[in-house]
């Protein structure tokens, strides 16, 4: 008889099946989930450097590098290459303008600024440089050169003037007997063979002939 109460009690009582007990791990800084770190280390990507060889010849007796190095970049470290429509710009400056002046007027063209960037030619500004925002340096159309001595200057400005294909050659301050250098620019076609002179900061067009200027 106990038996079958017992039998009876189990039936309608049944014992609970025992569920396992699940374990949250406790989180120590819950505010914190996704800490910032102050100083994260970025990856360093590798640059990709396009070499330009820097010594390839513009024409015979001019290369790259000489028109495109500056005191002013190298003072700043600012870096100066031109790419390829702005270096065959100069090619053309040099094939048709500096290179011939070059063989006519038979002595050594210091370059003393070619090719500028936007980077170069605002630094060339602050420095108290008269410096145009839409310069013919900018495109590589256009250099500044001198002889070796100033007082030469007339005679390659002169050169240029008589023989030489300019879009615009400017007689750079100095005096009314020699500039102190020549800014010469060429383009391919439509060279408009302007005469300017620069003084006391500003540029104008002057009638020049080679024996006086007149005003
Ligand atoms: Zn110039």
């Amino acid at each position: 008889m106990k038996r079958i109460i017992n039998f009876f009690k189990k039936l309608f009582h049944p014992v609970k099946p025992v569920i396992p007990e699940i374990i949250v791990p406790i989180d120590d800084d819950p505010i914190d989930d996704d800490p910032i770190i102050e100083n994260p280390v970025i990856p360093v990507v590798p640059e990709i450097i396009i070499p330009i060889d820097t010594n390839v010849k513009m024409s015979k007796n001019f290369t790259l590098l000489e028109l495109i190095k500056s005191a002013t970049a190298e003072k700043y470290k600012i870096s100066n290459l031109p790419n390829d429509e702005q270096i065959e710009h100069l090619k053309t400056l040099c094939t048709m303008c500096l290179q011939p002046v070059r063989d006519l007027y038979g002595l050594p063209i210091i370059v003393n600024n070619g090719f500028r960037s936007p980077e170069l030619n605002l630094a060339m500004k602050n420095d108290g440089y008269i410096v145009s925002e839409n310069s013919q340096h900018l495109k590589g159309e256009a250099a500044d050169i001198r002889d070796a001595q100033i007082r030469n200057n007339k005679n390659l400005f002169d050169t240029i003037y008589k023989y030489g294909v300019f879009d615009q050659l400017i007689w750079e301050d100095g005096n009314d007997s020699y500039p102190d250098w020549v800014h010469v620019s060429c383009i391919k076609t439509g060279n408009r063979k302007e005469i300017l002179r620069l003084k006391n900061g500003s540029t104008i067009y002057r009638k020049y002939d080679m024996v006086k200027w007149s005003s």
